[in-house]
């Protein structure tokens, strides 16, 4: 635009802000405008009034819906080199928001057509924002603007985004519905447990009653009850753990204890209920720990128990201890398929399962690595597993600071 032209405008658009320096400097004559000074009134003060406000508004003017915003619409546009900005100005709708142009065009037609506004909360209305496709949330009004006469002249919007607010809600019913299949989860497990313990007890009573009796059939079939129920109960622990932990319960309680004694007591017990493999435990000479006994136990057997699932009967499973530096370190190794590298980053995570455990070729949740890996955490100590060597299985290690 010509100097003189410019120094025009000054005299029809009055307020000190970017798009007022764009309104002002923009060649409006190429437009089916015109040059400002032949603008309608009506227009020129709308013009003048969105310039001017600090909330985001935008006009569309005219059959070509020729278009005019202020700075702080632009702050919505975005203002990097793949921004709307600065071709929005002067730019016709349908070019400028063709990829929601057919949703909004109806309405604006309707409010042109009957002048009465419209009002929308919280609508999802993607645009390409800094040259992507963004999921954006409006709350926003068409307003009719008139000529002097009481014609449409064009629309006025006002406008904010939502997409914090709505993003923010969204995950607030997030956590309410996980919080819902928590509570779920802990009342089934508390409501499992009661049964279970008492088909516990008379499956015990049993088992000692037919050894008294040298019934052998019986004290074999109670032994193998015996142990399913263990399995059925650690899964109900393992859910009760999860709920717990999610709702931010879970208690670590140290204690002091001596790690090569838990490691002994966990040996005999596999011992008695596993025949299945060979397991060899490594143990330390005594070694005082101030964690949590329980806890610790149970990442144990849960190293060792997927050791068991995880790997062909018959071969070994090895559990060392050894102090490393100021750490203490728990090994469990089989002679398993091993472990991929893609599932190796995953195993840990909550119901995680390889594609073989999956589909059901062994049983289980994939809960037990995710409450290890919290339980240490909790503990400030490290969870892993080694990388897979083709033809060695898999070593899962945790270590805990001592001292
Ligand atoms: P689950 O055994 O119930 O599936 P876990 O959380 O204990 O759940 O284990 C998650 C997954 O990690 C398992 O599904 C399995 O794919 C893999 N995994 C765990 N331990 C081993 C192991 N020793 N060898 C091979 N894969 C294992």
């Amino acid at each position: 635009m010509m100097q003189a032209e410019t120094e025009k405008s000054n005299h029809y658009i009055f307020a000190e802000s970017e798009m007022a320096d764009r309104t002002r400097q923009y060649d409006w004559a190429a437009t089916s405008l015109g040059p400002i000074s032949s603008w309608p009134v009506s227009l020129l003060n709308t013009v003048n009034q969105i310039l001017d406000s600090s909330f985001p508004m935008f006009i569309w003017w005219g059959p070509d819906f020729i278009q005019f915003y202020n700075d702080a619409y632009l702050q919505i546009l975005g203002n990097d080199e793949k921004s709307k900005h600065p071709a929005a100005l002067g730019q016709m709708g349908p070019v400028c928001f063709q990829e929601i142009w057919e949703v909004i065009h109806p309405l604006l037609s309707q409010v042109l057509s009957t002048g009465k506004p419209v009002y929308l909360e919280d609508q999802l209305m993607p645009i390409y924002r800094k040259g992507v496709l963004e999921q954006i949330y409006w709350t926003f009004s068409y307003n009719m603007i008139r000529t002097a006469n009481g014609e449409a002249g064009g629309i006025l919007v006002v406008c904010s985004e939502t997409t914090n607010t709505m993003g923010c809600q969204q995950q607030i019913v997030k956590k309410q519905e996980e919080q819902r299949k928590n509570d779920f989860m802990s009342m089934v497990s508390h409501e499992l447990k009661t049964p279970i313990t008492s088909l516990s007890a008379y499956l015990q009573l049993l088992e000692s009653k037919s050894k008294k009796t040298q019934d052998h059939f019986t004290t074999n079939a109670v032994h193998k009850s015996l142990s399913q129920v263990k399995k059925m109960t650690t899964m109900i622990n393992g859910f009760l753990n999860i709920s717990r932990l999610e709702s931010g319960q879970i208690q670590i309680d140290r204690e002091t204890f001596d790690m090569a004694l838990l490691l002994r007591e966990i040996e005999d017990e596999f011992l008695v209920t596993t025949n299945s493999h060979q397991i060899k435990v490594t143990t330390p000479c005594k070694h005082l720990l101030f964690a949590d006994r329980d806890k610790i136990s149970a990442v144990i057997n849960n190293f060792i128990t997927n050791a068991v699932k995880y790997s062909p009967a018959g071969t070994a499973v090895e559990v060392s201890c050894e102090i490393v530096k100021d750490v203490l370190q728990v090994s469990v190794s089989d002679q398993g398929a091993g472990i991929s590298d893609i599932d190796k980053h995953q195993i840990f995570k909550r119901f995680y399962r390889s594609d073989t455990a999956a589909a059901g070729l062994v049983s289980g949740f994939g809960i037990g690595l995710y409450l290890c890996a919290e339980i240490i955490q909790h503990h400030q100590g490290q969870i892993w597993v080694e990388d897979n060597v083709s033809g060695k299985g898999s070593v899962f290690h945790f270590s805990l600071p001592v001292g």
